[in-house]
């Protein structure tokens, strides 16, 4: 069986690269994508992403650090532009006990936007607690054009069919293994399984199993096998496909679209 974690911060330097790394191959996870939350941190996430193959980076700075950085900051992340640099990312909003404002918030992440449809990539959305401040950005700087994931789906149905109406994937955390996951359950119930993704958001966020340790791509099993279940899908046909729409979101049009500039 293979697998791909849409998401997760594996360059941190809490982690344990190449151990995590070799576990990830041992569990069968084939792609992943390294998201970066700053411009030096999406420099690690890249290189991170070059040091073996099905590993791919995006590049970005987090709502949380919207203060910190500027519009010309976002900007600049264009140098980065790689064949292993498949997204924008992450960006959007994050209200739970931010440093920072909303206004800068949206500020930076008009700029991903703007970024993303320079680089012709799709957009990791980081959504905390904004729901209604993430769609009215995309909305009007028409972010659902470039494509993109609401990473760490943490909506509710109404939320989904919104964000699935416009072409976007959903991607379902370890969260997913919680008891109290009422409200993600319903919504990935509801999802087409050719939008969903799964991620770890390692080293956050473990799944019911291994709550209280730092979370990794090899524990991604955890929360498929869950999301089969909710779906009444076969857990190797679930993998089959969630590997199938990482490559459609993050490598196939990344390729059609470079090919469509030569
Ligand atoms: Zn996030
Ligand atoms: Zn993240």
């Amino acid at each position: 069986m293979q697998l791909a974690d849409s998401h997760n911060h594996i360059h941190f330097s809490e982690c344990d690269t190449s151990a995590v790394l070799m576990r990830a191959h041992c569990a069968g996870v084939v792609n992943q994508l390294i998201v970066g939350i700053d411009p030096d941190d999406s420099r690690r996430a890249l290189t991170v992403a070059e040091s073996a193959s099905g590993l791919y980076a995006a590049v970005g700075i987090h709502p949380q650090l919207a203060g910190q950085y500027s519009p010309r900051d976002v900007q600049a992340l264009a140098d980065m532009a790689s064949s292993t640099v498949v997204a924008v990312g992450e960006t959007g909003f994050d209200l739970y006990r931010t440093p920072t404002t909303e206004e800068l918030q949206a500020e930076l992440f008009r700029s991903h936007i703007d970024l993303a449809r320079r680089l012709k990539l799709p957009l990791v959305i980081h959504d905390r607690q904004a729901h209604a401040q993430t769609l009215s950005v995309l909305d009007e700087a028409d972010g659902w054009s470039l494509g993109g994931v609401m990473h760490c789906f943490s909506g509710d149905v109404d939320l989904a069919r919104r964000v699935l109406d416009k072409g976007f994937y959903l991607s379902i955390p370890g969260v997913i293994t919680y008891k109290n996951a009422h409200d993600l359950v319903a919504a990935a119930a509801y999802a087409p399984p050719e939008r969903l993704l799964i991620e770890t958001d390692a080293p956050y966020l473990s799944p019911q199993r291994y709550r209280g340790r730092p979370n990794e791509p090899a524990y991604l099993v955890e929360t498929l096998t869950c999301l089969a279940r909710i779906k009444e899908i076969d857990v190797d046909e679930l993998a089959a496909i969630t590997v199938q729409n990482f490559h459609t979101l993050f490598l196939k049009n990344h390729d059609e679209r470079r090919r469509m500039d030569d």
